[in-house]
């Protein structure tokens, strides 16, 4: 029982996540292996949400999160950065 493995919608697809599930870092060219745990996941909830993509990567290639989102990949973890560059200023 638990997070070892489930079952999770991604873009209308059916795929098993969990950190018994082995897989491949999802950036282009990475071959690092990897588990669909949650410590891999881009944004907060399985399956993708408002901060992450939910694909999964390797540590090299997940960035410091936002809020409850502790790691995001490099596109979303850009993404954030220039959306909070617009409501901070002068920092
Ligand atoms: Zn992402
Ligand atoms: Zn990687």
């Amino acid at each position: 029982m638990g997070y070892a493995c489930y079952e999770i919608t991604r873009n209308g697809e059916k795929i098993e996540a969990g950190y018994s599930v082995e897989t491949v870092c999802e950036e282009d060219g990475c071959t690092e292996q990897i588990d669909r745990g949650l410590a891999h996941l881009c944004g907060a909830m399985p399956g993708g949400d408002e901060y992450g993509c939910g694909g999964y990567y390797c540590s090299h290639h997940l960035y410091g999160g936002i809020g409850p989102a502790e790691g995001l990949c490099k596109r979303d973890s850009k993404r954030w950065e220039e959306e909070s560059e617009g409501a901070v200023s002068g920092a």
